[in-house]
């Protein structure tokens, strides 16, 4: 059998633990047998990033940037106990949050739907994908307490004089909090939504609280429909899609009674509770893929989860584990399927496709990882181990590559 051919390498950053384990099973059983891969290889696993002072993770930013698309295995993100688990130089910051500042990207989360997992929500028949934007608001706001009577303003200094605005006058203890965003990354988060909505061809919403907000989430508003106009307005209607704008709350609602199968475009604290939501309802993190996407097109595949370390110390241990490797699959296939689509490897798309459909029939037939057992509603369904798991989707992509 002749193996589908590459033109551009992808960036590959192996990373840590359980998923580690399971990066190289997948490449090994799914991947190598059937294309003649090529990657360009980072270990952000936490000891080369210790090694090379996190440069590692860096110069993976820098490669998604000159070849277009990466992959990318769950990592660790260090903390004390880390720190004498692996007895680190220093504490190494996400490197997500690294690559996702490199590439000034937002981060769209989409469940993976299955036959026998029913979402919590009836009417949900396609997967509904949260973006959500990683700047600012809350995250990087500065909180006061008062205790005794006085007045906040807000203060604004500049070379053309000082504007203020009274906050509040305080006649008695309370809490005051100051918050705000850039343009710039108010626009990067918009551009990468449309981006990302005609790659995929799926209408986009947008929402906040612009009705009580008139100047903070009204930024957001005008910055959105701005660009739309100026920049997307006759690619989404040549394309067949729409973006809508809607008040937060009136977006909850829609959704809730939605079929599902569009982006949801939130501010970054509407995000952090709502993909949170959206991945209990559908089912399971496991379940859920995750792509960050700058606003010039480039693109970075991972699974939403970590790495998964109870299990790894099972493995550790000696014991067979029954880690869910789905989303980790569908990372490999999203990103094979998008630099495919822009190498022009219809081959290596249909590829993609197919391991994608034979991981979902695999779970169909009733085999797959405890986590989704639990869940399942088939009559007849068993508990596999990741590597049978993943040795039964290889024998269902070779019935259908046949
Ligand atoms: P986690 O790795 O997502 O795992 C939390 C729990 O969720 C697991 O113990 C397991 O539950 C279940 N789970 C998650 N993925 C699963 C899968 N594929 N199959 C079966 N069960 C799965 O989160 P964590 O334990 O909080 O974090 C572990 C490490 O991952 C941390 O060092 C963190 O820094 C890192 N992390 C990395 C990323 C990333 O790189 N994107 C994201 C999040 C966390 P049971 O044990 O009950 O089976
Ligand atoms: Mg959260």
């Amino acid at each position: 059998m002749t193996k589908i051919a590459m033109k551009t390498p992808l960036v590959e950053m192996d990373g840590d633990e359980m998923t580690r384990i399971i990066w190289k099973m997948i490449k090994e059983e799914l991947l190598l047998p059937f294309i003649d891969l090529k990657t360009e290889y980072y270990d952000l696993g936490l000891n080369h990033r210790d090694r090379t002072d996190d440069a590692v993770t860096l110069e993976a930013a820098e490669a998604i940037k000159r070849l277009g698309v990466g992959v990318k295995c769950a990592t660790i993100t260090p903390n004390a106990q880390r720190m004498e688990e692996y007895t680190l130089k220093r504490m190494y910051p996400s490197p997500n949050a690294t690559i996702r500042a490199a590439l000034d990207g937002t981060v769209f989360r989409a469940p993976i739907l299955v036959d026998g997992i029913a979402p919590i929500v009836p009417n949900w028949e396609k997967p509904i994908t949260i973006a959500r934007h990683a700047y600012g608001d809350v995250y990087k706001a500065v909180e006061l307490q008062i205790n005794k009577p006085g007045t906040v303003k807000l203060v604004y200094e500049s070379e053309d004089g000082i504007g203020e605005a009274v906050v509040h006058r305080f006649d008695a203890p309370g809490v005051v909090q100051g918050m705000h965003n850039t343009v710039k990354s108010i626009d990067s988060f918009a551009r990468s939504c449309f981006t990302y909505a005609l790659e995929t061809k799926q209408d986009l919403w947008f929402a906040s609280k612009d009705t009580i907000s008139k100047i903070y989430d009204g930024k957001f508003k005008e910055e959105f429909n701005t660009i739309f106009e100026n920049e997307y307005q006759q690619a989404f209607a040549d394309a067949g899609i729409s973006y809508t704008y809607t008040l937060i709350d009136d977006a909850v609602a829609r959704v809730m009674r939605s079929k599902g199968g569009f982006i949801w475009a939130c501010k970054n604290y509407d995000g952090d509770v709502m993909s949170d939501m959206l991945a209990t309802a559908f089912g399971s993190l496991a379940m859920m893929t995750s792509v960050l996407v700058s606003p010039d097109g480039l693109y970075e595949f991972e699974a939403a989860h970590g790495t998964v370390t109870r299990h790894y110390y099972r493995h550790l241990k000696g014991e067979t584990t029954s880690t869910n490797p789905m989303a980790t699959i569908f990372a490999w296939t999203g990103a094979l399927r998008q630099r495919g689509t822009m190498d022009g490897l219809e081959d290596l798309v249909q590829f993609a496709d197919r391991l994608e459909q034979a991981s979902l029939q695999t779970i169909a037939q009733g085999k797959m990882t405890g986590d989704l057992t639990a869940l399942s509603s088939l009559a007849d369904k068993q508990t596999l181990s990741t590597k049978a798991f993943i040795q039964a989707v290889r024998a269902n992509y070779e019935t259908l590559a046949q």
